[in-house]
């Protein structure tokens, strides 16, 4: 039993220092980085199912380091949280978000949304009230064109701060919404906490809406109550016509998913005539 133990011991310490190295080397090489311009807000259009027609999009970042190459949102994410550059990062994905938004509004002549990814720890930056202002008022965009997608995961560190910065920004007018609803522990709990105006439904649950009864109780089950908070339903990882169809028949509100679009750049995006309705 001694050599097993020591066996699993040293084994475990060897994946805890491949990731420790990983980490370490992501952290070194995300210093700067903003400043070498090595990040890219790439944008996935989000439709009104009803209608078919491209409403908005949601900002997602992409990192692309010479030594590390491409590292994955999953990956640097948490890394730029736990160090506080998510603070800045998070700052040039809006201001970056906003700006595409008001040329694309221009391009099109559309009032489209523009949803952005927002991390715990934006709400501890004291500037951060003030930069949304700013930003929104250089770019010209109206408050409720600008949505922010919230984890419960956020939520849950409970802090008094987080919830008047949520307040102040509901009042501000900024959408508010919910994203991966459904995979924390206190979803409902949240919604009746913080004022929301819109629930993502996580894409592991539309994942399985087409071959698996529960999925397809618990997405059908979660629209309704959604509804009748008065919260829109936006359905994440739509991949197949099925889905789409299933969706539209439980009456969620918008989609997005590599069905419509994968995420694009913000030329490809100004190029890009979808619609699933003629
Ligand atoms: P998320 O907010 O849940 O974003 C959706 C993720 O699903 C994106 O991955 C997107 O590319 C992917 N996706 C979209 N449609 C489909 C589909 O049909 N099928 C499948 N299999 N995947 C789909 P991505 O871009 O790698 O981002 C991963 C996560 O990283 C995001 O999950 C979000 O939590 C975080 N993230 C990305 N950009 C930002 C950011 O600017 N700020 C913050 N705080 N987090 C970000
Ligand atoms: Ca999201
Ligand atoms: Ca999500
Ligand atoms: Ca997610």
């Amino acid at each position: 039993a001694k050599a097993i133990g020591r066996n699993t011991y040293s084994f475990f310490t060897k994946e805890m220092n491949l990731t420790m190295t990983r980490r370490f080397e992501i952290e070194g090489q995300m210093h700067g980085a903003l400043e070498r311009n090595e990040f890219d807000v790439y944008y996935q259009p989000q439709l009104d199912i009803q209608s078919g027609h491209i409403t908005g999009a949601e900002a997602l970042l992409r990192w692309h380091n010479p030594i590390l190459g491409n590292v994955t949102p999953e990956e640097f994410i948490p890394i730029a949280e736990q160090t506080g550059l998510i603070i800045p990062i998070g700052k040039y994905v809006i201001k970056q978000a906003l700006q595409f938004l008001s040329e694309w509004q221009n391009v099109d002549q559309q009032k489209y949304k523009m949803a952005v990814n927002f991390s715990p720890r934006q709400f501890r930056d004291n500037e951060l009230i003030g930069f949304i202002r700013k930003s929104l008022i250089d770019t010209n965009i109206s408050p409720q064109h600008l949505e922010l997608e919230i984890t419960e995961g956020v939520l849950m560190i409970g802090k008094s701060y987080i919830r008047e910065s949520h307040l102040e920004l509901h009042k501000l007018g900024i959408k508010l919404s919910m994203d991966d609803f459904g995979t924390g522990y206190s979803s409902l709990s949240y919604l009746r906490q913080y004022a929301f105006d819109a629930l993502k439904i996580d894409r592991s649950f539309i994942d399985g809406i087409t071959r698996n009864n529960e999925d397809y109780d618990l997405v059908k089950a979660t629209i309704a109550m959604a509804h009748s908070l008065r919260l829109v339903v936006v359905a994440e990882g739509v991949e197949i016509r099925e889905q789409l169809t299933l969706l539209e028949e439980l009456g969620c509100d918008y989609a997005q998913g590599y069905y419509f679009s994968k995420p694009l750049t913000a030329k490809q995006l100004l190029e890009l005539k979808y619609t699933t309705k003629p």
